[in-house]
């Protein structure tokens, strides 16, 4: 029976409308329409009475999947300090990457922070954590990384996709990329192992979350996935502190609730209830993470005397062990200005050294003329320097720096070389007890000298890409590249707070140690029968688990999201199984 018009317009126009509500952009099966409110801590009552079976701190990488999982049968409170994801288009747009990290408002999704190597880096302050500010590579950890966590397999090969499905596609592979992809084939980095999730030797083209339009899926939208009358998220919700009930007659002091302040500063607790299983779980990331723990009185008792914070238990491991994976990269001048692109290509060698690449800088309207993407200088801009080194004369270096550099510098891209594995380790300590500023964090990049070998590997394996056909191609005369010439232009175009020598183009050791950054790789601080047990408990306290990238020791597959996002899932599994058994369903 065909419908009169009225109907059908009405239908048209529901239609539309699901469609505008629908946030998914492309995929398929998954919708964001079921999405618990994201509410502002402020709204949280005074005096609330409700009580949870979890709060989650953090509302991360892998605690979006862990409290959506957990929704699924239990009352679970999500506390993350930062705002929504949805509606900033710096989050929401790759052409935006940088603009967003260069961003330095304290509401800003990306929080900077120096190591005191002298490196900028920055960390996430957004429900979705690193995943709305990342480079959006997605790619699994190796089989021999789950054996050594001792993951059960099955339920890591089930977790893996239940994220995939939801937020993960293919790239169409930029220009740049498949350069990069050629020249490590013609450069020996091989097999080619085609489109894969899965860590294997020899070149690859991994996942991504930016979708076709360049439009970023964030573990945000997991929370789709849970129950929305179970799951409560607060935006802006600081946590200052896990509270304890230390009694006389428990066993080990037993974490019962929190405190955390709203957007307007006002303090708040909430509650776990009563029943005996009942946690929070910290994933509030490797920096926040330790630093929670520190500033609710669980770390080294001397260094937590010095802030005035009261033991509640000695441990000497919290903080300790941080590490970031080193990561050195090679500015390619080209003919023409290439296409944007983050990371799409990998180069898996035999010797614990990724090689993956990034190009087309600034390309977007609202983008900052002269500009470096993903190894810009703006990304470690001068107003990222505590005040104290911010001299004139640094200011005036930096700004004298830039203006001489040949206009070239700001067409072409990076080879980037990340080092896996690295054995130089540092630690975190409190600075102070304000849980919004940054605690101090030491990574003693390449103190270690296997790791500044695998660098200078690393190097060199670059040198071999550019001499490959593929790239000499690329060149302003199309006869290659000099080394000596690529590597004084990444000197130049390199920022961190390490003095440069003039031997950096001659010695591949001291360019390495003088041009290090980040990948934002960095993990630790929580480690596996150190700070918690197996299954991520925090030893010698009952009720408190850890699930995020401080409890690891290495991090994860050539880049760690993929692992992240799953372990959360898979933890979140895993309590309900622990509870529920066979009555669990998932
Ligand atoms: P996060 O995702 O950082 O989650 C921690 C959350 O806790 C944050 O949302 C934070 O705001 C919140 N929080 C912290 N303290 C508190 C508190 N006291 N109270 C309440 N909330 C709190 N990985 C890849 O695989 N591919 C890439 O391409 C890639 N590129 C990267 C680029 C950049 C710029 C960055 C920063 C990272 C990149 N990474 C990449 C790394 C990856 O994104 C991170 O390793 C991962 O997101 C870390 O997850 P996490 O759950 O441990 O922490």
């Amino acid at each position: 029976m065909a419908l009169s018009r009225g109907p059908v317009l009405f239908f048209k126009l529901l239609a539309c409308l699901l469609c505008l509500f629908d946030l998914s952009h492309g995929k398929k099966q998954f919708t964001l329409k079921n999405l618990p409110p994201l509410r502002k801590a402020s709204s949280y009552p005074t005096g609330c009475p409700a009580t949870y079976d979890y709060i989650v701190i953090g509302g991360g990488t892998a605690g979006c999947p862990l409290a959506a999982t957990l929704s699924l049968k239990y009352k679970v409170l999500l506390l993350e300090r930062g705002g929504s994801p949805y509606g900033n288009r710096n989050v929401s747009y790759m052409e935006n990457f940088h603009i967003g990290l260069m961003n330095m408002a304290p509401d800003s999704p990306a929080q900077a922070f120096i190591s005191t190597d002298g490196v900028i880096n920055a960390r996430a302050r957004v429900l979705g954590g690193g995943t709305c500010i990342n480079a959006g590579f997605y790619s699994r950890a190796s089989s021999s990384f789950i054996q050594e966590v001792g993951w059960d397999e099955d339920l890591v090969n089930k977790s893996f996709p239940w994220v995939e499905e939801k937020i993960v596609q293919w790239p169409k592979i930029a220009p740049w990329q498949a350069a990069l992809r050629d020249g490590l084939l013609q450069a020996g980095v091989a097999p080619f192992n085609g489109y894969t999730y899965d860590h294997v030797s020899g070149t690859k083209v991994g996942g991504t979350i930016f979708d076709e339009t360049g439009y970023r899926h964030t573990a945000a939208d997991l929370l789709a996935a849970g129950d929305p009358n179970n799951l409560r998220v607060l935006l802006h919700a600081s946590v200052h502190r896990i509270v304890f009930d230390s009694r006389q007659g428990h066993l080990k002091p037993r974490a019962i609730g929190v405190q955390f302040t709203d957007e307007n500063g006002r303090h708040h607790h909430a509650f776990l209830n009563n029943k005996k299983d009942s946690e929070i779980i910290v994933s509030a990331g490797a920096i926040g993470t330790p630093q929670l723990l520190l500033l609710s009185g669980i770390g080294p008792k001397n260094h937590l005397k010095s802030h005035n914070i009261p033991v509640v238990l000695h441990n000497k491991y919290v903080g300790k062990g941080m590490a970031d994976n080193p990561m050195n990269s090679i500015f390619i001048p080209t003919r023409s200005p290439p296409r944007q692109s983050l990371i799409e290509t990998v180069g898996i060698t035999e010797e614990g050294v990724f090689i993956e690449a990034s190009s087309g800088f600034g390309q977007s309207s609202e983008s900052v003329h002269c500009h470096h993407g993903i190894m810009s200088a703006e990304i470690g801009q001068l107003s990222t320097i505590p005040p104290k080194q911010r001299t004139l004369e640094a200011a005036q270096k930096y700004a004298q720096n830039k203006l001489n550099l040949p206009k070239e510098v700001f067409h072409g891209g990076f080879i980037l070389e990340k080092i896996d594995g690295p054995l130089s380790t540092g630690h975190l300590v409190l600075t102070d007890t304000d849980v919004r500023n940054n605690p101090a964090v030491t990574f003693n990049y390449f103190s270690h000298p296997q790791d500044l070998n695998r660098c200078v590997y690393g190097i060199k394996t670059i040198e071999r890409i550019l001499k490959t056909n593929r790239f000499s191609e690329l060149s302003a005369d199309g006869n290659g590249f000099s080394m000596e010439r690529v590597l004084n232009m990444s000197v130049q175009a390199n920022v961190n707070l390490i003095p440069k020598h003039t031997n950096d183009t001659e010695s591949l050791e001291q360019f390495c140690k003088d041009t290090v950054i980040t990948i934002w790789h960095y993990h630790g601080g929580c480690h596996v029968g150190k700070v918690v047990d197996q299954h991520y408990r925090v030893l010698g306290v009952s009720g408190l688990r850890v699930v995020d990238g401080s409890i690891f020791s290495r991090s994860p597959g050539t880049n760690p999201q993929a692992t992240v996002m799953m372990m959360g899932r898979y933890m979140g599994v895993k309590i309900l199984r622990e509870r529920l058994g066979r009555a669990a369903g998932v």
